[in-house]
């Protein structure tokens, strides 16, 4: 008789935790619901811009990040509530001092290599982040397909001027400068439909006296540079400072690049 209750108590416990599957089923899709209403907006001392090259394998780079490593980054990143911000909202901060989503973090992909659409987009699809790509519209066709690009985009990338061909700009004068940045804009309006061009990236981050000027003069309104450091209110649109990513930047040091801007040296 004991033996039989027990045996019915357990049913009861099974039923009861399979009414709790469902329940926390439910539930589940109750808070995927709650991500998606507005998110508490904030005002940082400054916000984390990545800097992203190849992702795959070459270890004598060390602008290169490992697809494994790359991919627990950005699990990292949604995993903490990071939120990755598009260059609009980006520049809006920078010269406006307008409020961000919190955790912000901005994700740049230069060069345009195979593994941005092969890796990357696909990644970047999956947890709905926004991601910049600067292209070099010369060289496309080495790495990366015009069509590929258009796919980047309309999936919702930012795709942005890298200069025409990838080359010093320290190296150039005024109206040179201007020439590769006003054909790497004409080439993104032709191919992409992309008007008037706002974003910038100097290759190499290399520039001298005129670069700035020369940027503004192509219509750009805010360009990245290679220098490390966070981006803040009331910077120089003209060179924001960005966070380098390599293989030594490990998911401990990642942390700390998003978390300070007094992070350590590697
Ligand atoms: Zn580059």
């Amino acid at each position: 008789m004991k033996q039989f209750s027990l045996m019915g108590l357990i049913v009861i416990v099974l039923i009861a935790l399979l009414a709790g599957c469902g329940l926390q089923g439910s539930s589940e899709t109750e808070s995927k619901q709650n991500a998606s209403s507005p998110v508490t907006m904030v005002h940082p001392k400054g916000i984390p811009v990545l800097m992203y090259h190849k992702i795959g394998e070459d270890k004598d780079n060390d602008a290169v990040v490992r697809e494994d490593l790359f991919r627990a980054q950005m699990k990292f990143l949604k995993d903490n509530g990071y939120h990755p911000l598009t260059m609009n909202q980006l520049y809006d901060y920078v010269k406006n001092g307008a409020s961000v989503p919190e955790k912000p973090v901005v994700l740049t992909f230069d060069d345009g290599y195979a593994d941005t659409y092969s890796i990357v987009y696909p990644i970047m699809k999956e947890y709905n982040f926004a991601a910049t790509v600067f292209i070099n519209p010369g060289d496309m066709g080495t790495r990366l397909t015009w069509e590929q690009v258009k796919e980047m985009k309309q999936g919702g990338m930012t795709i942005a001027n890298h200069g025409f061909q990838h080359i010093e700009m320290g190296q150039l004068s005024q109206k040179e400068q201007v020439e590769n940045i006003k054909k790497g804009q004409e080439a993104l309006e032709r191919e992409l439909g992309i008007k008037d061009n706002p974003w910038f990236c100097y290759p190499y981050g290399d520039k001298n006296e005129f670069t700035d000027v020369a940027a503004k003069e192509s219509g750009i309104k805010m360009a990245m540079a290679m220098k490390s450091g966070w981006a803040h209110e009331g910077d120089n649109p003209y060179n924001i400072l960005r966070v380098w990513v390599g293989n030594a930047v490990d998911i401990k040091h990642f942390e700390e690049r998003i978390s300070t801007e007094y992070f350590s040296d590697l």
